[in-house]
């Protein structure tokens, strides 16, 4: 045979590892010593596929074309790159990065920020609606990184703050949302301000043919990546019920502890993507009276099987991992698997819940999402060809009425095990001073508290009910919202919430039957028990106001006035 097949062996396995991407390394990557320290900070331990893919290409100066949603890790994927490839310290930007929303801007320039720490990066986030006096003067003192808006972005442009004359890299992120938001023009301005030379990177979820315009016109033979479909088969999909809940991060492990209250889980697996989310969700659920176990590729391997003999021995209920020191796992008696974050890759995620449900046992798979991550789960959707249901984070009420349920389900069975005689003694005596009807509830209470750990103080606190972002983009054929001013949204607080009944679709009909605002206009819906925010186009917040002022919610009147704090959604 001659030594082709040799080499082309040795090719072939080279590219079989980024396609999967799982046994890809960052070092193998070729990344820098402190970008590696920094993934290495993070607890980021390999990288998503759609990393393994795009560093390469990216490192070696060419044109890419990204068909991936929000969670599968594309921040990092072109962020990563960017930061090894432009000089930093310069008086101008080397790279800028154009979000659609100012939300976007500020989780993207953060995570630039924190990828950059030891490459002292100069990072800095760039929307309407914040004080363009000190964007300006940050700008003037120099920034390597500017994350923008495309409204703001022009604004600099026309002010001549923002210079984009060296600029190496731009990166066009959520591209079909920008143009749905209306920002067509405005990119093409702005890219013709940047030199010829530069790298261009496009990511968009989907790839409708406006899309592929710009490609045409602004990308220079580009490597074409998309988070792949179809590797999996979905007729291997075990038939495994599918919840997602919609919470922001900041509530994401309070919301599980309370979904695990309600489910009960015989055993459950919970996968994270970082060695730090394991970690503290561990620590959070063995407050919360779980017997959870920690396991990550930090481990050494005799923690590791002490871990999961605990797990085999049933002397631990949840086992938290990372998918890399999941692998291989095969846990007979698991009930549900969570993902505390939506997977990075659909396949992964028909991968971890693979781990329930086995020879026709029922499994239930349990699914944390953000706001943002609608397209995410839609993709899974489609791949497995079974619906994901939302549902809603229990309540402090709904918990409270599960817990009793237990109570009574645990007494329930003691009175037909019918061992009770050796406690008569305790009711006789008692029966001399007290109603036996009384000493009943006194033991439910004590049997009740017994039982009940942690948990009830913890959950006084909040969690927002969250709506997938944005209501119902999905839709097909829907006309792109109209471009409002410069594109920016502001939230309006309104003083009834979930105590009160009111549901996301309240507030729609209110805002929209009272305003000449469409339901389209309206973005993410928030209720909380005792209020609920809505977020609407900047410009048109004064006329929102003013409509629901006059009206009535579930027939009551509520305050309705601007949110006060611009609370970060992290
Ligand atoms: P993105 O799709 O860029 O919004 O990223 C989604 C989330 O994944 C973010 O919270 C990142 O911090 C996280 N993430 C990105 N890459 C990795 C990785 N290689 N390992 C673990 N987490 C990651």
């Amino acid at each position: 045979m001659g030594p082709r097949p040799a080499s082309t062996g040795a090719t072939q396995s080279r590219a079989g590892s980024y396609r999967g991407g799982h046994m890809t390394t960052f070092s193998d990557l070729a990344l820098g010593e402190e970008l590696l320290r920094a993934l290495a900070e993070l607890g980021y331990e390999e990288p998503t596929p759609i990393q393994a893919e795009t560093i390469p290409p990216l490192l070696a100066g060419t044109d890419l074309l990204g068909q991936a949603a929000t969670g599968t890790g594309k921040t990092a994927a072109f962020a990563l790159p960017l930061l090894q490839r432009i000089p930093l310290g310069g008086p101008r930007p080397g790279a800028l990065v154009l979000v659609p929303t100012r939300e976007l801007a500020t989780q993207v320039s953060e995570a630039i920020h924190k990828y950059g720490r030891h490459l002292g990066a100069r990072v800095l986030p760039v929307y309407g609606g914040a004080p363009i006096v000190r964007q300006m003067k940050s700008l003037e003192r120099g920034v390597d990184v500017v994350v923008a808006t495309p409204g703001r972005a022009i604004d600099h442009l026309s002010r001549r703050t923002l210079d984009l004359r060296d600029l190496q890299v731009v990166v066009l992120d959520e591209a079909d949302e920008m143009l749905d938001m209306g920002f067509a023009e405005d990119i093409e301005t702005i890219l013709a301000q940047t030199p010829a030379s530069r790298q261009t990177v496009l990511f968009s979820a989907t790839m409708p043919p406006r899309i592929r315009h710009i490609v045409d016109e602004h990308l220079r033979d580009p490597t074409t990546i998309s988070v792949g479909l179809g590797q999996a088969t979905p007729g291997e999909t075990p038939r495994i019920r599918q919840t997602a809940y919609v919470v922001n991060r900041a509530h994401k492990a309070a919301a599980l502890g309370r979904i695990l209250d309600v489910e009960q889980p015989g055993q459950a697996l919970v996968f994270c993507r970082t060695r730090a989310d394991v970690d503290q969700l561990t620590e959070t659920l063995n407050g919360r009276g779980y017997r959870a176990e920690a396991l990550h590729g930090g481990l050494s391997q005799e923690q590791r099987t002490r871990v999961l003999n605990r797990l085999r021995a049933e002397t631990a209920d949840l086992l938290i991992a990372t998918d890399v020191a999941a692998r291989g796992l095969d846990i007979e008696s698991l009930t549900h698997v969570v993902n505390f974050d939506v997977p990075s890759a659909p396949e992964s995620y028909v991968h971890r819940i693979g781990r329930v449900g086995r020879a026709g046992r029922e499994g239930t798979a349990i699914t944390l999402a953000q706001p943002r991550e609608h397209r995410m789960l839609k993709t899974i959707e489609r791949l497995t060809r079974q619906p994901i249901a939302i549902a809603t984070v229990p309540t402090v009420a709904d918990l409270r009425a599960r817990r009793l349920e237990l109570t009574r389900a645990a007494l329930h069975e003691s009175l037909i095990e019918d061992d009770l005689e050796p406690f008569r003694v305790v009711l006789d005596t008692l029966s001399d001073e007290f109603d036996p009807l009384n000493i009943a509830l006194a033991a439910i209470k004590l049997a009740h508290e017994a039982t009940s750990v942690g948990g009830e103080e913890t959950d006084e606190a909040e969690i927002p009910q969250m709506t997938l972002h944005p209501a119902g983009k999905e839709a097909p054929g829907r006309r792109p919202p109209r471009r409002t001013g410069s594109g920016d949204s502001a939230r309006i607080f309104i003083g009834l919430g979930r105590s009160a009944q009111v549901r996301p679709q309240d507030l729609v009909g209110a805002i929209t039957g009272e305003s000449t605002l469409s339901g389209r206009q309206i973005g993410a819906i928030e209720i909380a028990d005792r209020f609920s925010l809505v977020e609407v186009p900047l410009d048109r917040i004064d006329e929102v106001i003013r409509a629901l002022r006059k009206t009535k919610l579930k027939g009551r009147k509520a305050t309705v006035r601007r949110e006060k704090s611009d609370r970060p959604d992290r």
